[in-house]
């Protein structure tokens, strides 16, 4: 029976690299079906999710999603936020793996688990000058707090216990059932003990419950600077939401950047796959955004509904494609020169490759 997808195609170059996924998808032989939907519904200047999207990703369980755009300015909830909030998406996981020649951080082979749900992230937020904020000034300064000016704006960074233990255990299970050793706790508990250290505490009652799983912490500055001097020292890193979206697009860059970038977001009852990058307005309809981390994206859904082996020969074509230099996207070629081939070449040029595997 074929495995039905809700796939929501999204902003800037979204639509052009889910069509690339879904020639790529459809020609390793799985057995799919697509229902598209738009996560945006209303008008353009108050967007709102669309019940209907909500519904169909509800109905299948799983949805191969584009970038959504959120506009910087304004008060507006990110979509992308209130899609996870909605679904339940707690937990997000992004491989950073060398899949063409490695560049000059060597072969990189770790990935980045992120909390999604709370932290700074959790979008508490109050503005400057709101009699709200004004008022928490006033209670955290009755409570012998370091002074916070009058005029300040706040952004509240919450860590419960519970949704700590949750994505711990969530990243221990994936190491155990990926075959990886070693879980990393990303943190700052030297400062921010009360969240981050919370954190850590939970950690290792988590690893101390199973320890078949290795489990160590570094502070998030450190990690930075592993990242770039000894990645192929990094497992599994867990972390909350800021440091995990920050860290994943560090981690994409050590593997060829965020055009080689995949990811995907875990519930109980539904996932939904999307590349770490964004909708990258200037590549818009050029036919020059590289469609292979919406493609990886779709790896890693293949595997999620249990067609591995039509995964490994996706990622096994990826690989030859870059390997041949038949097909590179602009993107990759900062370390290797030639010329660059467009969205559809490189789609084409990998969809081509399966059917000769
Ligand atoms: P971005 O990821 O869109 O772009 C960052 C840089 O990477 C740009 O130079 C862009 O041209 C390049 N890039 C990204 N993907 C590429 C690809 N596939 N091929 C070639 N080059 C690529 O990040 P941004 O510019 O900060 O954000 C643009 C919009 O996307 C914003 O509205 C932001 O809110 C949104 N966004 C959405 C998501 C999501 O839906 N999950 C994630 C990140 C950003």
């Amino acid at each position: 029976m074929a495995h039905r997808i809700t796939v929501l195609p999204g902003d800037g170059i979204g639509p052009e690299v889910t069509t690339a996924a879904r020639r790529v998808l459809d020609a390793s032989g799985a057995p799919l079906e697509w229902e598209v939907a738009d996560l945006r519904a209303g008008p353009s200047s108050a967007p709102m999710l669309s019940e209907e999207a909500v519904a169909s990703i509800g109905r299948n369980r799983v949805a191969l999603k584009g970038p959504t755009a959120t506009p910087l300015a304004g008060r507006s909830r990110s979509l992308n936020l209130e899609l996870r909030r909605r679904l339940g998406l707690y937990a997000q996981v992004r491989p950073a793996r060398t899949l063409a020649a490695p560049g000059p951080f060597g072969e990189v082979d770790l990935v980045v688990i992120r909390e999604t749900t709370e932290d700074l992230y959790a979008g508490v937020e109050l503005a400057r000058g709101t009699d709200a904020a004004g008022r928490l000034i006033e209670l955290l300064a009755a409570e012998g707090l370091p002074a916070i000016r009058p005029d300040s704006g706040l952004s509240i960074k919450p860590q419960s216990e519970a949704a700590a233990r949750r994505i711990l255990c969530f990243a221990f299970d994936y190491a155990r059932s990926h075959g990886r050793r070693r879980v990393t706790a990303v943190h700052k508990a030297t400062v921010m003990w009360s969240t981050d250290g919370l954190f850590l505490e939970v950690a290792r009652e988590v690893a101390a419950e199973q320890p078949d799983v290795e489990l160590d912490d570094i502070a998030v500055d450190t990690l930075a600077l592993t990242l770039v001097r000894r990645p192929q020292s990094l497992d599994v890193l867990v972390m909350g939401n800021l440091y995990g979206d920050i860290v994943s697009d560090l981690a994409a860059g050590l593997i060829g950047g965020l055009g080689i970038a995949p990811g995907a977001n875990f519930g109980r009852e539904a996932a939904v796959f999307e590349p770490v990058h964004g909708s990258a307005p200037r590549h818009a309809g050029r036919d020059t955004a590289n469609p292979l981390a919406m493609i990886l994206s779709g790896v890693l859904l293949l595997r999620h509904l249990g067609e591995a082996e039509a995964a490994a020969r996706i990622e096994e074509a990826v690989a030859a494609v870059l390997a041949a230099g038949e097909a590179v996207p602009a993107d990759l070629l900062l370390y290797r020169g030639g010329t660059p081939a467009g969205t559809r070449r490189v789609a084409d040029a990998v969809a081509r490759r399966l059917e000769r595997l």
